[in-house]
């Protein structure tokens, strides 16, 4: 039993796409953890058709029955105006935010040979562009505030890739890359950006996984891992994986790779040691992106000293 318990009395949240499954579970946990919650979602279909804001007021009652504070708001997460009169809502009422749960998406999965080009957008529009909507709409006031905690919701889907979900997966990793740089802008204002792969059964996984599995994948057992991203003691640029009650850390790592010159050959030299190059032994996860160039400078500076 550990002797830090997770608190979020005096914090506001916002979770997006909380009017079910995850996003429902994430508002619930923290409002019952004492934090004022803005439960937002479009109400819309899987496939990011239609839309009520009924979805997001009934979590809201729930939290309220249970004792807890919150408010229902209905904006889409592509639509930056309405995304800064949500956050006007959270301040106007309790005066900051604290805490943003990048939660809501959808899905139009398709092989990449049948799916349309609108499709792909559609759901970059809503995983990234929706995420930067309410990142941006909240940073200048976490700035101010000198805290902020923002989760990323990534996905399996992003970092591994899964069969029929392009659009998907490159949306999931793009989050990872715009965590990876607002971690680091961040950090000095006590901002810290994280992202959440989560595995669980709700409606966006309905269809894609046999009943037995499903059944284990309660999404409260994600829950936990979005608790640490969100709280005081959170950890920085983590890539935190969860389902089933496991817990596992991502990590976007570097190999040691070998130094081996600008020449005419350099290919067939490069074709020669591929396996060096790509031997996982001794891998580290840089700092930063220009940490890594540096790296690579830094192996050439070493060898031209030694020849
Ligand atoms: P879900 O469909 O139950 O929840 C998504 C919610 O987002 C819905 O309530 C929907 O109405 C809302 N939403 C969709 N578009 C919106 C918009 N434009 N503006 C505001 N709200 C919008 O699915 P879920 O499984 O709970 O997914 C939650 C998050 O977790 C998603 O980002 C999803 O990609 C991610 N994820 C889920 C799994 C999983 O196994 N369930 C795995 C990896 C990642």
């Amino acid at each position: 039993m550990s002797n830090s318990t997770i608190d979020f009395k005096g914090r506001v949240a916002i979770v997006t796409g909380a009017g079910g499954g995850l996003g429902r579970q994430h508002a619930l946990a923290l409002a019952a953890r004492g934090a004022r919650v803005v439960v937002n979602d479009l109400g819309g279909a899987r496939d990011g058709s239609g839309g009520s804001v009924s979805a997001a007021q009934a979590v809201v009652d729930e939290i309220e029955a249970a004792g807890g504070e919150a408010m229902a708001n209905g904006a889409s997460v592509t639509d930056f105006e309405a995304v800064q009169a949500m956050v006007k809502q959270a301040v106007d009422a309790w005066g900051r935010v604290d805490i943003l749960v990048n939660n809501a998406g959808i899905l139009r999965d398709k092989s990449f040979a049948k799916m349309e080009l609108a499709d792909f957008k559609l759901v970059v529009d809503v995983h990234l562009m929706g995420a930067v909507n309410c990142t941006k709409a909240v940073w200048a006031l976490m700035n101010e505030q000198k805290y902020g905690r923002i989760v990323m919701t990534t996905s399996s889907s992003g970092l591994y890739g899964n069969f029929g979900q392009s659009n998907y997966g490159a949306a999931k990793l793009a989050l990872v890359g715009l965590m990876q740089t607002l971690s680091i802008e961040g950090a000095k204002n006590d901002i810290r950006v994280n992202c959440l792969a989560p595995t669980a059964a709700t409606r966006m996984t309905e269809g894609l996984m046999p009943q037995e599995v499903l059944d284990a994948l309660k999404p409260e057992a994600v829950v936990p891992a979005m608790l640490v991203l969100a709280a005081e003691n959170a950890p920085n640029r983590t890539i935190l994986c969860a389902g089933a009650g496991t817990f596992e850390a991502a990590h976007i790592t570097l190999t040691q790779g070998a130094w081996l010159g600008i020449g005419a050959d350099t290919p067939e030299q490069l074709a020669a040691r591929l396996a060096e190059v790509t031997s996982r032994e001794g891998e580290i996860v840089p700092q930063s992106g220009s940490a890594q160039g540096s790296n690579e400078v830094g192996k050439a500076m070493a060898n031209a000293r030694k020849g």
